[in-house]
């Protein structure tokens, strides 16, 4: 059966084009999935499906969410779906050679993406291996530690 992955995806400006690229090579992946971007990740992730639909004669119309721009919030939302498990999959090619205004988000979107076990890329080769994997076309749920302990902690 095929599983529709919830895939956000997200890249910082000097990364923003390899993550275009990215998709470009995948379209035909994506563009059946239910993608969720910041917000400038995401305007561009939508013209390049389109364009690959119009220049394939396809039909099919991308499934785009697009919260706020990273730094105005987009990062925190997404950090929130996480956590209340509406992500499967995070594509992030975050800059590793500049430091952004917004590093604080940045950082708590990959500590909520490791606490809640989601499959998470920050580079191209990681995210050739995800999409090329057999579960990414099968139903899987992460397992998640069992934070009980922690909630009912005595204070
Ligand atoms: P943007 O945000 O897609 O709106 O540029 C990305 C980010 O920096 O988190």
């Amino acid at each position: 059966m095929e599983v529709r992955k919830r895939i956000a995806l997200v890249g910082h400006d000097n990364r923003k084009q390899e993550l275009v690229d990215w998709v470009e090579h995948n379209w035909e992946t994506l563009i059946e999935q239910k993608l969720v971007c910041t917000g400038t990740t995401g305007r561009l992730i939508e013209e390049a499906l389109l364009k690959k639909n119009k220049e394939y004669d396809s039909n099919r119309t991308p499934s785009i969410v697009k919260l706020k721009s990273g730094p105005l919030g987009g990062d925190q939302q997404l950090g929130a779906m996480i956590s209340e498990n509406k992500i499967d999959i995070v594509i992030f090619f975050w800059d590793p050679m500049q430091p952004q205004p917004h590093d604080v988000d940045v950082k708590a979107l990959l500590r909520i993406a490791v606490l809640y076990n989601v499959v998470i890329a920050n580079n191209r080769s990681t995210a050739d291996f995800v999409i090329t994997s057999l579960l990414f076309h099968q139903r899987y749920q992460p397992r998640v530690a069992d934070f009980s302990e922690y909630t009912n902690r005595k204070l």
